[in-house]
C-alpha cells in the first residue's frame, strides 16, 4: 500500500467515524425521548383508570341506591359534567380532538366550547 492510499484510507475511516458517532448521538437522543413518551404515557394510563374506576363505582353507588329512576338520570347528566370539568382541571383533554391526552398546562379551546356546550 502507497503512503498517499494509506493516508486516504485513515481519513476516511475517521469520517467513517465521526458518522457513526453522529448517528450515535442522534439514535440516543430518539431513546431519551421514546422513554420521556412512553412515561408520560404511563402516567395518563395510570390517571385515566384510576379515573374510570371512579366513575365506575360512582355509576354503581347510584344503581345500588335505587329504584328512582328519574332523578338518577338527571343526576348522571349533571355528574357526567362535573367529571368532565374535573377532568379538564387536572389537566386533561376531554374534547374530542384530543380526548384523554394532557394539556401541557395549556388551555384548549375545543375543550372550554365542548364544556361551554355541556353546561348550557
Ligand atoms: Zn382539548
Amino acid at each position: 500500500m502507497k503512503d498517499r492510499n494509506f493516508l486516504d484510507t485513515v481519513m476516511e475511516f475517521e469520517q467513517q467515524l465521526e458518522s457513526l458517532q453522529q448517528q450515535y448521538s442522534e439514535l440516543k437522543q430518539f431513546v431519551a425521548h421514546m422513554v420521556e413518551d412512553h412515561q408520560t404515557l404511563q402516567t395518563e394510563n395510570l390517571h385515566l383508570r384510576r379515573r374510570l374506576e371512579e366513575l365506575l363505582s360512582q355509576t354503581n353507588d347510584e344503581s345500588d341506591k335505587g329504584n328512582n329512576d328519574k332523578p338518577a338520570r338527571t343526576l348522571d347528566i349533571g355528574e357526567g359534567y362535573d367529571n368532565l370539568a374535573r377532568l379538564y382541571h387536572e389537566g386533561f383533554h376531554v374534547c374530542h380532538v384530543h380526548f384523554g391526552s394532557i394539556r401541557k398546562g395549556e388551555d384548549c379551546l375545543f375543550c372550554l366550547s365542548f364544556l361551554n356546550k355541556q353546561n348550557s
